[in-house]
């Protein structure tokens, strides 16, 4: 099974992208992709699906120690929708703190926009959790 949940060898789905050997038909498959990318700690990757538009905004070192601090455990697509070259995609990815153990959840809303047929990640929103009772 592919780190994305799809039932399907790394090589025969996220690997095919990671490793450049084919590109992303939808902006979902980049997501499920870039999620793949964080747990091989293939930085490249995650710099090279981030829009041209918005790299400068990247914090490459910052992912990194992310992807290095944690252990993912699933990831969970809500919602996804292309229109022309835009897309959105909402997701769920769990993961554990390899410190302190401490299961998490990262809930966020992304943007993707496709240039010249390639789709790019743009920028991601995190969904914060209420605390407490809803309403
Ligand atoms: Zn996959």
């Amino acid at each position: 099974m592919c780190h994305c949940g799809k039932q399907e060898k790394l090589s025969d789905c996220c690997g095919r992208l990671i490793e450049g050997d084919d590109l992303a038909d939808s902006a979902e498959s980049l997501m499920r992709s870039r999620y793949s990318a964080f747990i091989e700690k293939k930085f490249e990757y995650l710099q090279e699906t981030q829009d041209p538009q918005t790299r400068s905004i990247l914090d490459r070192a910052a992912n990194e120690e992310f992807a290095l601090a944690v252990e993912f455990s699933g990831l969970e697509i809500l919602f996804s929708q292309e229109k022309e070259n835009k897309a959105v995609v909402e997701f769920i990815a769990s993961y554990r703190d390899l410190k302190t153990n401490e299961l998490s959840k990262h809930h966020e809303v992304s943007q993707f926009r496709k240039q010249a047929g390639i789709w790019y990640y743009r920028q991601g929103k995190m969904q914060v959790k209420k605390q407490g009772k809803d309403k």
